[in-house]
């Protein structure tokens, strides 16, 4: 658990009302997601991580669960898999194979990625698999439970969703002899035996031992039955499952009028959209994974990004040009010695091409008065390779490069780079550097828009650059001085 004082206030009122309706624990915090694609709702787990540790600084014993739904039926094919697997559709997503061939299956290839960035951002959390838990018996119970009222569950989904079902609908989906879930229709209930009895789209007759794992429990009414099976006392949902006639509004009918289980305590969040793209969904390809922005900050700074102020209201994540301005205000923010980020970039990108690369960073970042870590290098290295724009881009030009770019110069502005390489001494400080680059072009009369663009020009290939003096500082004297000599 991390620091208590770093549980924001939403997240403290919320463990409260759970406290108050659920009593003072031991608490079963659970989130949950069908990995049937690129597994990119970290908003919802870090929601419920918050929560869970609210009701840890408050005393209480906590279950943090991620019920990963493996046992899913395959419904769409995500963007990138092959369409021969069309023959899976239907197939629970645990029980179809990877389709690059790298993980045990198709839920594992989506899932493992992202429990390996959930446990780099060091989150105390359990994951478990719906097809495991499906087959060691943990829903045996529930499940004979839930097939035992169908027409309970049955008038409550109708009333809820205003539609009707049809006469065979069963709480159960069974398995048939071709792994698919669907379509088969449930006929008879050997309650003692754990078992159902039921006849596929073929008219195939076949039986389903519900102890086993040979099928699921239909999603709405797994929503209710897991609450249950696991003793869920919190879990938080994204605003589209709690619109009105959605899920929750049936699992919570659900909880209280068939299976007697108190409703978990909730929190219901808004959707992350992405600067220029809309809202965050797998199905559309618009996603942000963990891994990714764990390439460009540190999972405290993941958790802002995700959470903002209040994960009830929409956030826009800007991981452009707006970026540098939230990396300050999460380190003022988390304490950390300040450092713009900009800066870093600047440092990172100076010194990346250097095999001495971080002892310059240091020296270069010292001259400034800053302290930084190697992550924090990496970090602001990776953000402006991958998403910086173009402007903010600094690659120091190789000799060739830069006596090409030379040629663009004027008389003046050659004479005045060398006026500067002969004063250049070595250890100068960035703002010496800055006085000097100045007072060079005062002068020589030149203007001192043409000669700092001088300077960038030779070493950036670019008119305009950061602040000349502490970057010329930081770069190594020898670079510098060959640069400048045109
Ligand atoms: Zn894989």
């Amino acid at each position: 658990m991390r620091d208590e004082t770093s549980v924001p206030g939403w997240a403290r009122r919320t463990a409260q009302r759970v406290a108050e309706s659920h009593g003072g624990g031991p608490h079963v915090v659970v989130t949950g997601i069908s990995p049937s694609g690129n597994i990119h709702n970290l908003r919802e787990v870090l929601v419920a991580e918050a929560v869970a540790d609210a009701l840890k600084a408050r005393g209480s014993e906590v279950r943090f669960i991620f019920h990963a739904d493996t046992v899913d039926p395959l419904r769409r094919i995500a963007p990138g898999v092959p369409e021969s697997f069309e023959q899976y559709m239907g197939h629970s997503l645990s029980y179809v194979p990877d389709p690059e061939g790298c993980h045990a299956s198709y839920a594992d290839h989506f899932l493992v990625p992202f429990e390996e960035s959930l446990r780099e951002m060091g989150m105390d959390i359990e994951v478990l698999r719906s097809h495991e838990l499906y087959e060691s018996g943990v829903y045996t119970g529930i499940t004979r439970e839930a097939i035992g009222q169908t027409e309970e569950l049955r008038r409550i989904l109708e009333e809820v969703s205003g539609r009707e079902m049809p006469e065979s609908w069963s709480p159960y989906q069974p398995r048939s002899a071709s792994g698919d879930l669907t379509g088969n229709r449930v006929v008879e209930h050997l309650a003692d035996e754990n078992r159902v009895v039921f006849v596929d789209r073929e008219g195939n007759q076949g039986v389903a031992d519900y102890s086993k794992g040979e099928g699921k429990l239909g999603w709405r009414v797994e929503l209710a039955a897991r609450w249950k099976a696991l003793g869920v006392t919190f879990e938080p949902f994204g605003k589209d499952h709690t619109s009105r006639g959605g899920s929750t509004d049936t699992a919570d009918r659900m909880s209280l009028e068939v299976f007697h289980y108190p409703v978990p305590g909730r929190f219901e969040y808004e959707w992350n959209y992405i600067k220029g793209q809309g809202a965050m969904s797998s199905s559309k390809g618009i996603v942000l994974l963990p891994e990714d922005l764990l390439r460009i900050m540190p999972p405290g700074a993941l958790r802002r990004l995700f959470l903002g102020r209040d994960p009830a209201r929409a956030i826009e994540i800007d991981l452009g040009e707006g970026f540098p301005r939230f990396m300050d205000e999460y380190r003022a923010e988390a304490g950390e010695p300040p450092v713009p980020f900009l800066h870093l970039v600047t440092v990172a990108q100076a010194t990346s091409a250097s095999p001495r690369g971080w002892s310059e960073a240091q020296k270069m970042l010292r001259r400034g008065g800053y302290e930084a870590t190697p992550d924090d290098l990496r970090h602001a290295r990776n953000w402006a390779e991958e998403w910086a724009p173009e402007a903010l881009r600094l690659r120091v030009l190789d000799p060739e490069e830069s006596a090409e770019a030379a040629g663009t110069l004027d008389d003046e502005q050659r004479a005045y780079l060398a006026a500067v390489a002969g004063k250049l001494g070595p250890d100068m400080e960035g703002e010496a550097v800055q006085e000097l680059l100045y007072s060079t072009a005062v002068e020589r009369g030149l203007k001192p828009k043409r000669a700092f663009g001088a300077v960038y020009t030779v070493l950036l290939g670019k008119k305009s650059g950061p602040k000349a003096g502490p970057f010329v500082a930081g770069l190594p004297e020898g670079i510098v001085r060959d640069r400048l000599s045109v």
